[in-house]
């Protein structure tokens, strides 16, 4: 069988590096957009190419789409991974935070699909990285919430209007991953770890964790290389937790 393309966006930090792992030792050519290339070459040689790449905007995304054309003559699964979270009270949101997690997190998005479905053919598959925080509230996280409530409509409705022509669009949905991402948001004085990431994550998959643990990147980019396979050629439209049980649907 031919080798298929996948773009990841942010595939070089964390929850996205462990996708781009699993993409490579699944045999796909891997396209990573993000904005520093990190040590993607020296882990991973030429099996990834890598792009310079700032989601916000949506002519990068066509150029990502354009290069991963351009060099394997295909486009097969789409992955829109890049993204934050910062924790802060509403009374200190203001329009430059809001509009640039907004920015990255929703509307890099939703440019993710539009450049993706542009060249995608039956078969492909869109893949947004979500949140169980696109699920449920909580506590000074109103504008991450929100833009992962946002990405989970996205999904839901892309998925239906691009059904028809064979394409699936799904939701990952983790929970805490302790990634540099998470670790250096948790140091918010707003956030719920009170100054102990570390302890807190800890506490946090023993008391509201099924299985008393967290899911870690790995896993997450299983369920990725799942939903990109034949083996879910049934399943669209959905966005699934990963998260050990913390959230129960
Ligand atoms: P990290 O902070 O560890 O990594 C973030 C990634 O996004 C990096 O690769 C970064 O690359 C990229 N990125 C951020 N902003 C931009 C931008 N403007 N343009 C291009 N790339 C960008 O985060 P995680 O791995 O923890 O999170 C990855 C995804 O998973 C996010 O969408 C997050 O919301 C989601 N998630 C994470 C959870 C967790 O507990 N860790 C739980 C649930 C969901 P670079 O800086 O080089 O551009």
């Amino acid at each position: 069988m031919n080798m298929k393309t996948v773009v990841i966006t942010g595939g070089n930090r964390g929850i996205g590096l462990s996708i781009t792992e699993a993409f490579v030792n699944a045999g796909y050519w891997v396209f990573v957009g993000a904005r520093n290339e990190s040590d993607l070459e020296a882990k991973f040689g030429d099996k990834v190419t890598f792009i310079p790449t700032d989601v916000r905007n949506d002519s990068a995304h066509r150029h990502l789409v354009k290069q991963a054309i351009d060099v394997t003559g295909r486009l097969d699964v789409y992955i829109n991974n890049a993204g934050y979270s910062e924790w802060r009270p509403i009374e200190e949101i203001d329009d430059l935070f809001l509009d640039d997690i907004i920015a990255t997190n929703l509307k890099g998005a939703f440019w993710g699909c539009k450049a993706a479905l542009s060249a995608m053919k039956e078969g492909g598959c869109i893949i947004n990285i979500s949140s169980i925080a696109g699920k449920r509230g909580s506590p000074n996280n109103s504008a991450y919430v929100a833009t992962k409530f946002a990405m989970n409509g996205l999904t839901q409705s892309l998925a239906k209007e691009v059904g028809s022509r064979g394409i699936r669009v799904n939701g990952v949905c983790p929970v805490l991953i302790p990634t540099d991402g998470l670790i250096e948001a948790l140091k918010s004085p707003h956030g719920p770890a009170k100054g102990d990431g570390a302890g807190f994550i800890a506490k946090f998959g023993l008391e509201n964790a099924a299985l008393k643990r967290l899911p870690t990147g790995a896993e997450v980019a299983a369920m990725c290389i799942f939903l990109a396979s034949e083996s879910s050629s049934a399943v669209t439209a959905q966005n699934i937790n990963v998260d050990c049980g913390v959230f129960p649907q």
